[in-house]
């Protein structure tokens, strides 16, 4: 399997150097130049299929002859160590639950598959190849579930960057506390400032050294694993008469992006919807035809606070830049705070279910969908275990949301960070570190 850049300036290459390198040299998105859909039977049978089975079948054609057969089934196996719960939320109304791994959001299988594909790769590398650095941006959530994925893993340092202040508490107790391999800098600035010095040093030639690559999800290994979560969703439904809607609560693309590679893999989606907070660049694309990224504005469910969504070049491609065929297929809608905190009570008054902003998010999304498309299942994915966003949730529910055991874990660890507000002192940063 290949993958060409989808900015068409570089030259083709296999799935271990799109992972090394994250982005291609030409700035662009890897892109597979093939998918063949899997065997009809497959999916109908995914019921009597364990999850790593699947995800095995979904994932080995991406990977090709860069990861030993027996190698690959025990990635998955360690990355999909955790369960992914289908819960009814009202008829024909389900919420994906993603957030039963380590630092529960759904970014632990990403970062997980692709800290073990890196650490594989390492391994087979010669001894005098030197470290690689991944370096990331986080809005919240992909800054713990890298740094706990990538933990210890021989090789590999992770540097994370944060916009300050822009986070919860426990999301940077989660990327500050655990210290070894994982190094965080505090950014004075937002996230897309946070991206655009990562997206800087991977282009700057005095970092070559340093072997940087990127574990956001323009990082294929990041990327690919998260069409699991659909298969997975679909293995769980006991009633498929009828058509099947996800809504995706949105922010890089990254996760919906692989839906639609589930569906081309076969998997039988109706439609997707992209939900998205006020950061509505895709919304107003779909609506008038024009795609003019803004700055990233801060709202309560700040993982997906993002002004250019990375993956969104990706989505196009799925469907040849053709704007009427994405949307027969692809809805996107954007929903304010207010909305989403009076969702999140209505619908725990309504089944007791607790949503976190994220999640709620989704459900609007899906909603507002099935109100013009009745007569569907509607899946939303729940993205974040809501003791991610305490405050919020307890303050807008008027519940106390009890705190899991791998949080607990880190509420009382001491942060360690570096502050940083310019592209210059990352890269000191970088060529300093050993
Ligand atoms: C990252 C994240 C999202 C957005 O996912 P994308 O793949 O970037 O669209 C949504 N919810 C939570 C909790 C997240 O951490």
């Amino acid at each position: 399997m290949n993958y060409y850049s989808l900015n068409r300036n570089s030259e083709k290459t296999s799935f271990r150097n799109a992972v090394i390198q994250g982005l291609a040299p030409d700035k662009g998105l890897y892109f597979p130049e093939t998918v063949e859909p899997l065997d009809p039977t497959f999916i109908k049978d995914l019921e009597n299929i364990s999850n790593p089975e699947i995800a095995y079948m979904a994932i080995k054609q991406f990977v090709g002859d860069d990861i030993p057969e027996a190698e690959l089934q025990n990635i998955v196996t360690e990355t999909l160590s955790f369960d992914f719960p289908l819960e009814k939320v009202e008829d024909d109304i389900y919420a994906l639950e993603l957030f039963h791994g380590p630092t529960m959001a759904f970014k632990d299988v990403g970062a997980r598959f692709m800290a073990r594909c890196l650490g594989y790769f390492n391994r087979n590398r010669k001894q005098d190849a030197g470290k690689v650095t991944v370096l990331v941006a986080t809005s919240g959530d992909t800054g713990g579930a890298v740094a706990s994925g990538f933990l210890g893993v021989e090789g590999v340092d992770v540097v994370i960057l944060y916009p300050s202040g822009k986070v919860s508490d426990i999301q940077e107790r989660q990327l500050t506390t655990l210290g070894k391999n994982i190094r965080a800098l505090e950014v004075d600035g937002t996230f897309d400032d946070c991206q655009d010095m990562v997206k800087t040093a991977f282009l700057d030639k005095s970092l070559g050294e340093k072997n940087l690559t990127s574990a956001n999800s323009i990082n294929v290994a990041r990327w690919l694993p998260q069409m699991f979560y659909f298969f997975f969703a679909y293995k769980q439904l006991q009633h498929k008469e009828k058509d099947v809607i996800f809504a995706v609560p949105s922010g890089n693309f990254g996760n919906i992006c692989a839906g639609i590679m589930a569906g081309k893999l076969g998997l039988p989606v109706d439609h997707f919807v992209a939900a998205t907070n006020i950061n509505d660049t895709v919304p107003q694309y779909l609506k008038n035809g024009t795609y003019s990224p803004k700055p990233s504005k801060q709202t309560i469910s700040n993982a997906m606070d993002v002004g250019n969504p990375s993956n969104f070049v990706r989505i196009q491609q799925f469907f040849d830049q053709d704007i009427e065929a994405l949307k027969a297929k692809f809805s996107s809608y954007s929903f304010s705070d207010d909305q989403t905190r009076k969702v999140m009570a209505n619908i725990y008054t309504a089944s007791g279910y607790v949503a976190d902003p994220h999640g709620a998010v989704g459900y609007l999304g899906l909603k507002k969908y099935l109100g013009q498309n009745p007569g569907k299942t509607g899946i939303f994915l729940e993205t974040a275990h809501p003791v991610k966003f305490l405050d919020i949730v307890e303050d807008t529910l008027g519940v106390q949301v009890e705190i899991p055991e791998q949080i607990r874990a880190v509420m009382d660890k001491e942060k360690i960070k570096r502050s940083i507000s310019s592209y210059e002192e990352l890269k000191r940063f970088l060529l300093d570190s050993k």
